[in-house]
């Protein structure tokens, strides 16, 4: 029987779901909801007969959830007629009491509670979507997959921040990183491409999407990442600046009479490649660049030596590195920003072979053959790593009940 694990990935306004086989990680069937609480808004599912687009009012993450279950119910599959093995949570913030998947429950939730100082907007949201979810299928076993877990095997030398100790221990301030999902994926797969296996390889992923993060992977656990303790930290991205001078703040308060919430605002919503060049998409980016648009060209040129920048980190942080793996939208395809961020690094036994670069589709080597250092590119897949991890969560309780 396929085990299929209904993934729910509840935004501040929107939600993802897809109906995922762990097996094969095949997706049935996927969607999402947009501008929930915000007066009109979307669903689009795309189902095994194609994409259909609904218009309708979404109050709340309930609301956008039972309107995603008549999609099913309408565009197939019907989810009334499936066993669901389980419902796959992604939880943004799991800080330091997660290390690992859990089942969802009143314990569980009480501690992604306590965690919304931490995430403010995420962890709400995603609350929201496990209390529909169980509201929706109570007799579904219910699993939050968290994406700071991966991270929790961070060396105290990499987490802390040099701020006051005890101060900083009450307040629970410190490095947790994310994307963490994504990471264990992809770790995975880097192994499966170079058929060697994970525990003998030192990694640095780039996982370049809307959000941007940097990992160092040795024997497939997390050593260092750049995110911090929120995704702001680290690398450019979509509308984050990433890494700024922490004086910043400051500085707009006693200059401009800035307020925290604006200062905020500004670098989480509008900097970046937004703030940059006015556009966050990077498709549009690339084209404005070659197209001859100077601030375009700048973003561009600052995006990469932010990569850059952590390759070279990263290579110091694991001494050896086997491969640099790049993954997420702009990772898997702006051969641009592979190009551009590894150039000059021959010394550290670091190439790209622009043939191979160029094209190819699916894990992929892109280094010349012999390379110190293999270059790859390999397609993450958050969901089906969502639904596997929910899988193993239920078998090992149902072992244990046994
Ligand atoms: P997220 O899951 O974080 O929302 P994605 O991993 O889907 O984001 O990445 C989105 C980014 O990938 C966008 O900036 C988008 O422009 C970029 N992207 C998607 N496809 C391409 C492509 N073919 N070439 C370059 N960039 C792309």
């Amino acid at each position: 029987m396929a085990d299929l694990v209904l993934v729910v990935n509840a935004g501040s306004s929107s939600l993802k779901y897809s109906l995922v086989d762990a097996g094969p990680g095949t997706a049935l069937a996927s969607g999402l909801v947009e501008r929930i609480g915000e007066g009109p808004g979307t669903l689009t599912h795309h189902g095994p007969d194609g994409d259909h687009r609904t218009e309708g009012t979404y109050d709340d993450h309930g609301a956008a959830l039972c309107a995603a279950l008549e999609a099913f119910e309408a565009h197939g599959p019907a989810l009334s007629s499936v066993t669901l093995r389980a419902v796959g949570h992604r939880v943004v913030h799991g800080g330091a009491e997660f290390s690992a998947p859990a089942l969802v429950d009143a314990a569980l939730v009480a501690a992604v509670e306590s965690l919304v100082p931490l995430a403010p907007l995420h962890n709400p949201a995603n609350l929201a979507g496990m209390a529909t979810a169980q509201r929706l299928f109570p007799d579904v076993p219910q699993v939050a997959v968290f994406d700071t877990a991966f991270h929790q095997t961070l060396a105290p030398h990499a987490y802390t921040y040099a701020l006051p100790h005890a101060w900083v221990q009450e307040h629970r301030i410190r490095r947790y990183g994310f994307h963490g999902t994504s990471y264990s994926f992809v770790a995975g797969a880097a192994a499966d491409l170079l058929g060697r296996p994970l525990p003998e390889l030192n990694l640095v992923v780039l996982h370049l999407g809307n959000g941007a993060s940097a990992a160092a992977i040795r024997a497939g656990e997390s050593v260092d990442t750049s995110m911090g303790m929120t995704p702001l930290e680290g690398l450019v991205m979509g509308t984050r600046s990433g890494d700024v001078d922490p004086a910043l703040h400051a500085h707009l308060h006693r200059e401009l009479g800035w307020s925290v919430e604006q200062v905020d605002g500004l670098l989480n919503r509008e900097s970046g490649l937004k703030g940059l060049a006015g556009v966050n998409d990077f498709r549009e980016l690339d084209r404005r660049r070659t197209d001859g648009d100077p601030a375009a060209r700048l973003a561009f040129e600052v995006y990469c030596h932010r990569i850059r920048k952590y390759v070279g980190a990263y290579y110091a942080v694991l001494g050896i590195v086997d491969a640099v793996v790049f993954t997420a939208g702009v990772g898997e395809n702006a051969a641009s920003v592979r190009a551009a961020s590894l150039a000059g690094l021959e010394r550290l036994g670091i190439a790209v072979d622009p043939a191979r670069n160029a094209g190819g589709s699916g894990p992929r080597v892109i280094s010349p053959d012999g390379s110190d250092v293999a270059v790859l590119v390999v397609p993450t897949d958050e969901e089906w790593e969502i639904a596997r991890q929910a899988v193993e969560v239920v078998s090992a309780a149902g072992a244990a009940r046994e």
